[in-house]
This record gives structure tokens, sequence and C-alpha cells, in this order.
């Protein structure tokens, strides 16, 4: 418990010290996109948020059916029951309420939008969360954590992100390693609503940072299979030539051996956690460090924890990290 505690503390001091420090940013220019300080949390006292939180639309989720592609048949499944087996899937048990009604929000906001687009022959989605999102039968886990998802649905019943109108396309990730990223840096195309955002407080996740290292002969291999022009011979230290960054501190684009390669390319060729990386050699090996894990665009789920537990709602999350959107409810 203490722990937590503390972590929780040290999330409240970075949320409220952000404007004053320029945390991630690499010495990077601020993005047009981006904010540059997060809203404060609302403690006893203030005054209520100018928005008040949306109201959900009782009986809009247990109505509406989602055709779910789940072991290779397609499934009719009450909207309340499929998304509370995404969150059973997708979040850690341990993660705040507020957290919880965020993931459930840009979820159902996903589903809804497959419906019109289907992922699928047939099925609006499957419950791979490589391919769509995960999904964990609501059957099989204990009262209390079935509650608890239930509960975070229930909240925010009907309700969905919408940018000028259109519902979004509502990527989320576990954890930017400090800054989101722009979609346009990763998938190739400007999305107004998917722009790189600071994420401060997420310390705690796991792949926060990793380190890979490989045998500099290995490096070389896969590098010269990528591109054989490549002029890998001499000290290693000197392969490596100018970088170019995205928005989000992610490499777009790097020399080595003297040719161009994409942070996209090497993060799938060496399967790196994310594009945001910085890569030393010596004569024996090559090491990467990457920030964070995912493609990081969109909402982190790790970042949204850390203002979850600095006393921000569900809606100042999402607004947070899909730029210049509105939560609203779905028609019933
Ligand atoms: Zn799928």
């Amino acid at each position: 418990m203490r722990n937590s505690v503390v972590s929780a503390l040290i999330a409240a001091l970075v949320w409220a010290l952000l404007p004053l420090l320029s945390l991630g940013t690499g010495g990077l220019p601020a993005h047009p996109g981006s904010v540059s300080a997060p809203p404060p949390a609302q403690t006893e006292g203030q005054e209520p948020p100018e928005d008040p939180l949306p109201q959900p639309v009782s009986g809009f989720d247990a109505g509406y059916r989602l055709p779910v592609l789940r072991e290779g048949r397609t499934e009719s499944m009450p909207l309340d029951r499929y998304l509370t087996g995404v969150l059973l899937s997708e979040l850690p048990a341990s993660f705040s309420d507020e957290t919880r009604k965020a993931q459930a929000v840009a979820c159902r906001t996903y589903a809804l939008r497959s419906c019109a687009h289907p992922r699928h022959e047939g099925a609006a989605v499957c419950t791979d969360s490589v391919c769509c999102q995960g999904w964990r039968d609501p059957d099989s886990v204990s009262p209390a954590l079935l509650a608890q998802a239930e509960a975070a649905v229930r909240a925010t019943d009907g309700l969905c992100i919408r940018y000028q109108g259109a519902l979004i396309d509502a990527t989320f990730f576990s954890c930017s390693g400090g800054r989101t990223e722009d979609a346009a840096a990763v998938w190739g195309s400007e999305l107004p609503y998917l722009r790189s955002v600071e994420s401060p407080g997420e310390e705690m996740a796991a792949h926060f940072s990793d380190e890979l290292r490989l045998p500099l002969e290995d490096f070389r291999a896969r590098l010269l299979e990528l591109d054989p022009e490549a002029e890998l011979s001499g000290d290693p230290a000197g392969w490596i030539g100018d970088l170019r960054e995205t928005p989000g501190g992610g490499v777009d684009e790097i020399l080595l051996g003297g040719r161009p390669f994409r942070g996209t390319q090497l993060r799938k060729a060496f399967q790196l956690r994310s594009t945001a990386f910085t890569l030393r050699l010596n004569t024996q090996e090559a090491v990467f460090t990457t920030r964070g894990f995912g493609h990081r665009v969109g909402m982190s789920q790790y970042g949204a924890e850390a203002m979850a537990r600095a006393g921000n709602d569900y809606v100042t999350i999402l607004k947070w990290y899909y730029s210049g959107v509105d939560i609203l409810p779905e028609a019933p």
C-alpha cells in the first residue's frame, strides 16, 4: 500500500509541476498539436468543473448487439458484455476506476466505429488484442474483478469520443515513455486528434525503458538484409550518422552505414518495444535503449493511470490524449 501512496504522490506532483518542467521532449520544439500543460486536478473546495461530466445513456450498451468474431465463429454479443470482457483483457486490475472508465469509452468508440467499417468479414471486431481489442470471458473471472469492469462500462453507458461530429479512431497503447506520438509518424497519415502530447508519470510501467543487446555481427547481418548497400565496415561507432526525430521523440529516420533507415522499419526488424530508441555500437555489440511500449499513438494506459491517481476524471484523461474531441452520448 505504501508504494502505491508514494507513487500517487509522485504522479500528482509531476502533473502539478508539468508547466514548469520540459519533461520528455528531448529538447524538441513544442509540437503545434500538443498542449503545454494538463488541466489541474479538482480538489475539495474548488469551483466545479466548467463542463459537467456527460450523462450515461442507461441501457444503450445492453440493447446494442455487436457482431464479434471469437474462436472462428461470429457471435452477436451485447455491447456491455463485449466491453466488460475488453476491460478485463486490456487493463491491469490494479488500475483506478477513472482509467477504467476512460478505457471503456475508448473501446466503445472503437467498437461502434468498427460497425461502420467492419474489420472482419461478417464481424465488426475480433477478440485478438494484436488485431482488434483483447477480450476475456467475463464468466471466467472473480466476482470482484467482474464488478469492477462492469461498473466502468455502466458509468459510461453509451458515451463515445467524437471529433467534429465523427467517431474517432480511438487508438491506445501501454506506455509512451514520456511523450505520445503523432499518427502521421507511425501510420503516414495525419489525424488531427492523434497528436503528440506529454505523458508524465509513467515510470511505474514495467516497460517504461528497456535495453536490447545483440552481437554486433547479428546487428550488421540484419541491417544488410534491409539494405545491402549499407557500408558497415571499420569502427562501428562511425556507422551511426544523422538522426531525424518524430514529433513524439521517436526515430523517424536514422543514417546507418550511410544509408537511411526508418524507425518503424528498425522496430520491426529488431523487435524493439517502440520507435523511441537510442542506439550505441561498440566492437562487440549493438545496444538499443527504448522508451515506452507500443505504437505510442493515442491514449497511454500508464499515462492515463498517472492522471487518474493525480485526481483527474476520465473525461479530462480522454481529452488530454485525444486532441480537440468531445465525449458525447450516442442516440439511444
Ligand atoms: Zn480483428
